[in-house]
């Protein structure tokens, strides 16, 4: 290499569900990443935080949250209606769920992360789903720019994770690339410990075995990163925490007995901590607000915290009406899951435990405060 320059490499490791309350009482590479600090998440699930990450932007602006949401005129889902006709012993257990997934990705040549989960085939005519594309490349949003667009059209050369890939092959891609010495960029991701948290909980052992694993892995990548850098910056980052189930809530048969008609009188989804609705008559709407408002474990927004949240959409998308559960309330069965789990995320940003972090082995940039400001950070980091 000729470059007279000091050759500076930036890495942005994502470790989703990495949160501060996570951390709490663990020494995750203290040693190396001595900068450490919460970040604000953003109410919403991986979905909307992700999004959030990649642009800057509020929900409300990128228009990414719940994957899916009510919109009859637009739903690509009509066909599968058909599926409703099938025994639910059949097509809705996960297997056969995951399956029909992958063949609809394929069938719509969906790029992004999809997932039917367990949304009713019967009512699924009914639905639209936001994640179509791809998010981890340029022009992968529904609105605004991503880092990407940022760092292809500045033409940084940079690495980033294959999103769909395992751990290990994310790693190893990225120590090949770090060899060649020709990115000054890379973004890593790393999805396992979301899934690990949701089944074990934030105080089980098994979460300080991965965090060991994690050390053990990105010390290996900082050591590659030195052997063809002159300087290495590392940040650690996450998109939100990871609260304990304490409590299960069948919010669904709550609305179902009250003697209104899904489709007709309201369409509703639940995702694991809210319930999300939409009314055909202001009948239905009375009838529905009285009962959430007899429910303890949760509460309505309204539009006035849904603005302060970067949630309130244009035409009320993701729902004209929002129930969130309390932390550790989680809504058993719901579209996202029939089975009860030990760790939920998307309660309120203002819960502990909704927090992210992010830690690096230098100060960050501009005083990191939110999820969002990892945009910024990455475009100060990138020079774009
Ligand atoms: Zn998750």
């Amino acid at each position: 290499m000729s470059d007279q320059q000091a050759r500076t490499i930036s890495m942005i490791v994502f470790i989703d569900a990495l949160g501060w309350e996570v951390l709490e009482g663990r020494r995750f590479m203290e040693e190396q990443l001595p900068h450490r600090r919460k970040l604000r998440s953003v109410f919403g699930f991986s979905s909307a935080c992700i999004p959030s990450i990649l642009t800057g932007l509020m929900p409300r602006d990128h228009r990414h949250w719940s994957f899916f949401y009510y919109s009859p005129q637009t739903s690509p889902f009509k066909p599968l209606r058909l599926l409703g006709w099938l025994p639910g012993a059949l097509v809705d257990r996960g297997r056969v769920r995951n399956l029909i997934s992958k063949l609809i990705k394929r069938l719509y040549s969906y790029t992004g992360y999809f997932q039917l989960y367990n949304i009713p085939f019967e009512h699924i005519d009914k639905f639209d789903y936001c994640e179509k594309s791809d998010l981890f490349v340029p022009g992968g949003m529904n609105r605004g720019e991503n880092i990407f667009d940022h760092l292809s059209r500045a033409g940084v050369p940079y690495h980033v994770s294959d999103w769909r890939a395992a751990e290990e092959d994310n790693l190893a891609a990225l120590r090949t690339d770090l060899a060649k010495g020709e990115i000054r960029f890379a973004l890593l991701y790393m999805a396992a410990m979301d899934a690990l948290l949701h089944r074990v909980g934030k105080a089980s052992a098994l979460v300080d075995e991965k965090l060991d694993w994690y050390a053990a892995a990105l010390e290996q990548v900082l050591r590659t990163a030195a052997a063809h850098y002159d300087e290495v910056r590392v940040f650690v980052c996450s998109d939100h925490g990871m609260a304990t189930v304490h409590t299960h809530l069948d919010l669904m048969r709550q609305i179902e007995s009250l003697d209104l008609t899904f489709g007709r009188d309201y369409t509703a989804t639940y995702d694991s901590t809210m319930g999300r609705f939409w009314f055909h008559t202001p009948a239905a709407r009375e009838r529905i607000v009285a009962r959430l408002e007899q429910v303890p474990e949760g509460r309505i927004l309204s539009d006035a915290e849904l603005a302060r949240l970067g949630c309130d959409f244009e035409g009320h998308q993701y729902g004209e009406l929002i129930f969130l559960m309390n932390p550790g309330v989680l809504i058993v069965p719901s579209h996202m899951g029939l089975t009860p789990i030990t760790g939920m995320h998307g309660y309120h940003p203002d819960d502990p435990d909704s927090d992210a972090a992010l830690l690096s082995n230098v100060a960050p940039p501009d005083d990191p405060r939110a999820i969002t400001d990892i945009f910024h950070l990455m475009r100060a980091e990138a020079g774009v």
